[in-house]
């Protein structure tokens, strides 16, 4: 087959600067040096560029899982600019069409069925026709004027961003070089391969607790570098969320500033998955697996029968659990309207404490006989 023709512009971008970092950068430094208000600038602004792409171009304007206030977009899309990810525009559509068709080799843009290379560069490094430019899946951000602004000056943001602002800190601290080799050169080159990661690694390495049906990962090692977007298989599963790492633990400063953000009225409308959607995605999986191993390892028939329904029994009280837990809070905000007695609330809340206790207890059978089965041999007596 006839090999895409080379886009020049990025070839030569994405050669010369890795070139030149790993070059020039540790090469003043060993000349001159980098002193730790320099450092700090790097770090500050690889955080700045970072959470652009992740809290701005990815969850706010390819997923829309929250709403933010219009200083925020104004940041994110100087920020996004700075990264040198192409625009908004053309990020989000393309983003946008490798949800609707990931894996797909000929639709995804990046797709991880092309291997690491393809998905992590090489998608950018040709002009492939699966990323050929098709703005009809964005209608709604070319509405945002301050996206049609970015679009229309992007090539002078780049400049001013990545050239601009490092050369005037430097110059600030007296040393113009050292501002553009770390928080120019290194920061873009860094920044620029810790995003590709998530098109890459976060789709082959690390597990699928929420679905197999598409090729994303849970990865909490990568979510410590991607600002938490190393939680890929929740986020390919649940992508309206503004989460990616969706326990509390979960190391995801996207989330946290998002979060953040509305407490000072900068964000608002977060969306978010029910516990019991998670719980329901995460449990449909494990059930998958099982039973496949279940076939593959020949296991006795009793114990098939006894995971299908120890599966519909918890599937059907983690339904009544969600449904008495939304009847509970609902009341309660009717009790502070006062048109609900003590008395029923009392009942409403013993009722959904009920279900509660028994889901606990289903789910530690489940547990046990996942475990059980899941074990190199199952001990089946
Ligand atoms: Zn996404
Ligand atoms: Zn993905």
């Amino acid at each position: 087959m006839e090999k895409a023709p080379i886009n020049w512009v990025n070839m030569l971008l994405f050669s010369i600067t890795p070139a030149l970092a790993i070059t020039l950068v540790p090469a003043y430094g060993f000349l001159v040096g980098y002193d730790s208000y320099e450092w700090l600038l790097f770090f500050l602004l690889m955080g700045f560029c970072g959470m652009s792409i992740t809290a701005g171009y990815h969850r706010l304007w390819s997923h829309k899982t929250y709403k933010a206030h219009p200083v925020l977009r104004l940041i994110f899309a100087i920020g996004g600019a700075m990264a040198l990810q192409n625009d908004v525009f053309h990020w989000a559509s393309d983003h946008r069409r490798h949800h609707q068709h990931v894996d797909n080799n000929e639709r995804d843009p990046y797709s991880a069925g092309r291997g690491f290379w393809f998905s992590h560069i090489g998608w950018i490094l040709r002009d492939y026709p699966s990323s050929k430019e098709d703005f009809s899946n964005i209608k709604d951000l070319m509405r945002d004027p301050i996206l049609v602004w970015q679009h229309k000056h992007y090539l002078s943001l780049v400049l001013a961003t990545n050239i601009g602002i490092p050369a005037l800190l430097g110059a600030l601290h007296g040393d113009i070089l050292a501002g553009l080799l770390l928080s120019g050169l290194l920061r873009l080159v860094l920044s620029q391969h810790v995003t590709y990661f998530i098109n890459s690694l976060a789709h082959m390495w690390g597990n699928q607790p929420y679905s197999d049906e598409h090729s994303a990962r849970d990865n909490s090692l990568l979510a410590l570098i991607t600002y938490g977007e190393g939680y890929h298989n929740y986020h390919h599963t649940f992508q309206w969320d503004y989460r990616n790492g969706v326990r509390w633990w979960h190391y995801d400063p996207t989330k946290w500033a998002i979060r953040l953000f509305s407490l000072i009225g900068l964000t608002h409308d977060l969306k978010r998955c029910s516990p019991a959607q998670i719980e329901k995605a995460r449990l449909e999986q494990q059930y998958r697996s099982l039973s496949l191993r279940c076939e593959v390892l020949n296991i006795p028939e009793k114990w098939r029968v006894r995971l299908e329904q120890e599966y519909e029994q918890l599937l059907h009280t983690l339904q009544q659990w969600s449904e008495h837990r939304q009847a509970w809070y609902e009341a309660r905000g009717r009790q502070l309207q006062e048109t609900l007695t003590h008395w029923d609330l009392q009942q409403l809340r013993d009722r959904y404490k009920q279900v509660q206790y028994q889901l606990k207890l289903q789910r530690r059978r489940w547990q046990q006989l996942a475990r059980n089965l899941a074990a190199p041999t199952p001990a089946l007596a």
